[in-house]
């Protein structure tokens, strides 16, 4: 058993079951034995891998379609690139690189990275040592300086807290993590529902909602609408509220029971973009898209880069080339390294831009026709 399961044990022994929502804070966040406070879970031997870790292409674009969406805001003077949970650091890295080509964005931007883990902030601190830019780490989004900003946020909100409901004959009751008669840590429900939930629904039916991301993407859209930035929020999740769980835990690349060993495995949840456009726009700003990554890839040219890097390339680099522009794109499962087969990241994941009111349609993005 985990020591985090430990410590949970004996803090519901003592007070009480606590929300999943709680449960999912503290295995990920929890100062000491935290997933992501004690350990580096990128790669082929981590826990799992990102879009950025696949391929410097992922990254490089994304560094391009910054320097657009800079000239779109109006080229100001300085401008801070913010990435909101950078792991190892590899999207910051490409993209700085590639934004060498726009010399006036490169000239005017800082980077500020958000970041909460002291393991991987080191991390980043080596892959960004020679970036050629000054960086400054932040524990959280508030704290960066206020101005002009672009955003990226790469499978960031899938590790934010999901709050669950869960439907009962008596109304809908907040879903609890306690214990079983063994003493192991195990799933209930609060005795009393919530007030305010009344939605009908077959008993049994889940609501998964995110607070701590709305309220993320309600300060992130303050800015937006009053500094003129713009976020690009690339993560997997569903376009359209609806019912239904998606807790997951992941460890050594294979899914795992979400309260086996907290702080041992990855724990996420789908993203609702609906949700983070109600937020976004209720705080005054605006959203594009979202479109599916193997899209919005394909729109910022992701085949023609691939082609140019198959030029250098040795045969061994340009069949990985090809797999990692496969797996970024397509929707479809891929025989990836090794003979195994994978999902393709194409529709599954989605990016959401956000902008202030009126922006034209940035790069990757296409205007809606609307219906005549
Ligand atoms: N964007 C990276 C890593 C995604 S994993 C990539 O694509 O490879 C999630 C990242 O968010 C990790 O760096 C993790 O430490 C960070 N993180 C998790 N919760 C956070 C929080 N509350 N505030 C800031 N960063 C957080």
């Amino acid at each position: 058993m985990s020591k985090l399961a430990n410590i949970l044990r004996e803090s519901i022994a003592a007070d009480g079951p606590l929300p999943v929502e709680t449960f999912m804070a503290v295995a990920l966040g929890h100062p000491e034995f935290g997933y992501y406070m004690t350990r580096d879970p990128f790669g082929a031997s981590g826990d799992f891998v990102t879009a950025p870790e696949v391929s410097q292409m992922f990254g490089e674009l994304i560094g391009l379609w910054a320097a657009e969406a800079w000239a779109a805001l109006g080229s100001p003077e300085r401008v801070s690139l913010v990435e909101l949970g950078p792991g190892r650091g590899p999207l910051m890295a490409d993209a700085l690189r590639a934004a060498r080509v726009a010399p006036a964005f490169f000239a005017a931007l800082d980077v500020h990275l958000v970041e909460t883990s002291p393991v991987l902030i080191e991390a980043q601190r080596r892959t960004l040592a020679r970036a050629g830019v000054s960086v400054t780490w932040h524990s959280a989004l508030e704290d960066v300086p206020e101005g002009p900003a672009i955003v990226i946020a790469n499978e960031f909100f899938d590790a934010m807290p999901v709050r669950h409901y869960v439907k009962t004959p008596r109304g809908w009751c907040l879903r609890l993590v306690g214990l079983t008669e063994t003493g192991a840590l195990g799933f209930g429900v609060s005795s009393e529902p919530e007030p305010h939930l009344v939605a009908q629904a077959p008993d049994g039916s889940v609501l998964e909602i995110s607070p701590t991301s709305h309220q993320i993407m309600n300060v992130l859209a303050q800015r937006i609408a009053k500094d003129g930035c713009a976020a690009l929020v690339i993560d997997y999740g569903h376009v359209e509220t609806g019912l239904g769980e998606t807790l997951q835990a992941l460890k050594n690349h294979r899914s795992v029971d979400p309260l086996a060993e907290p702080g041992e495995a990855d724990l996420t949840a789908h993203v609702d973009f609906a949700a983070l456009t109600r937020a976004a726009v209720a705080a005054g700003a605006e959203v594009q898209g979202p479109a599916a990554q193997g899209e919005f890839l394909m729109r910022l040219g992701i085949e023609q880069r691939a082609t140019t890097l198959k030029r250098k390339a040795t045969l061994e680099q340009a069949k990985s080339i090809d797999q990692a522009f496969e797996r970024l794109v397509t929707a479809e499962t891929f025989v990836g390294p090794g003979g195994a087969k994978s999902f393709g990241m194409g529709t599954l994941f989605k990016v959401l831009a956000v902008v202030p009111r009126g922006t034209p349609p940035l790069p990757g993005f296409v205007r809606e026709v609307p219906n005549v």
